[in-house]
């Protein structure tokens, strides 16, 4: 695995394989890797001739300075792990090679960022995602990026973004990696103390008790979003937000008559955890005919 830190040796790298073909794809990471990302690097692995991993902690996209100060970094593990899981190409710029001085531009989606995760953290956290991921797509040009459902809203939003700027490439959208108890991997597990641990396995029984009471027959948004509510209190958790929405837009829907998302956001402790599942009315599917469903 060959690192590089600036555009022009990225691009270097990828002349002549793209010169002569080959399919060229992208996994971004914020480092911190964990088997969520390595799961999207062995997909990218099984479907393209060369992959890149970007290892970029973006500041414009923390809405807390001490969360992007105190974001987990550790290079040499993290090139460690990507290199074993075939990444070819590590693209580690530095702030200034990715802001230069004079940098004036911002890319910004609306509608879709403006609830959720963007309702509280805020309309800078998405254009700092919009506008990194344009620039990375920009510098790699991929032929197929990737991404997990872990944060789906931040998918649906770059998916508006590549059909709104005509960007020449292809979206895969991989499942949630969990622990065995639920958990879904976060870097920012890191940060949970054993009882906050504990305390964080309310968000992913809340988005099973929403799947299974689906399956029950329940339809009502009202009554599930109730019940998911009733159980983190119980667990001593205040979410931010627990929402059921249409994947497509992101609008609140009223009652469960076809596939809807179901997201959750809350602080456990001094972390912010964020999860989602899919709702069908078959009831919780396998995490790849989540993705299915939604790509
Ligand atoms: P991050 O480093 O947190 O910016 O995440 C980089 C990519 O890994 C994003 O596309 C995330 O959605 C994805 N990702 C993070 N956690 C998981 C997980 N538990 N399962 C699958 N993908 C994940």
């Amino acid at each position: 695995m060959n690192t590089v830190r600036t555009v022009a040796t990225l691009r270097a790298a990828l002349a002549e394989p793209r010169r002569t073909g080959a399919r060229i794809g992208l996994v971004p990471t914020m480092g911190a890797l964990h088997a969520g990302h390595l799961s999207l690097i062995e997909r990218a692995r099984q479907q393209c001739d060369v992959v890149v991993m970007s290892l970029f902690v973006n500041p414009a996209q923390f809405n807390e300075a001490s969360d992007f100060a105190g974001y987990p970094r550790d290079e040499a593990r993290d090139a460690a792990l990507a290199a074993e899981a075939g990444v070819d190409l590590l693209f580690a710029p530095s702030v200034e090679e990715v802001y230069p001085p004079g940098f004036a531009t911002t890319v910004s989606v609306s509608g879709l960022t403006d609830r959720l995760e963007g309702a509280y953290r805020g309309q800078g956290h998405f254009d700092g995602v919009t506008t990194v991921v344009t620039k990375l797509l920009n510098m790699v040009a991929p032929d197929v990026v990737y991404f997990g459902h872990k944060d789906i809203q931040q998918v649906t939003v770059i998916r508006r973004l590549v059909l709104d700027l005509d960007l020449p490439l292809r979206i895969e959208t991989c499942p949630t990696v969990r622990n065995a108890d639920g958990l879904a991997l976060s870097s920012r597990n890191a940060h949970l103390s054993p009882a906050e641990r504990d305390r964080a396995l309310s968000l992913s029984r809340a988005l099973r008790g929403a799947a299974d009471a689906v399956a029950g027959g329940e339809r009502d948004a009202a009554a599930i979003r109730g019940q998911a509510l009733a159980a983190l209190r119980a667990a001593g958790v205040e979410p931010e937000y627990f929402e059921l929405v249409a994947p497509d837009t992101l609008e609140p829907v009223d009652a469960v008559e076809r596939p809807v998302l179901a997201l959750v956001a809350a602080r456990v402790g001094r972390t912010r955890l964020i999860d989602n599942q899919l709702l069908t009315l078959a009831g919780s599917q396998a995490p790849a005919r989540q993705s299915e469903l939604i790509t």
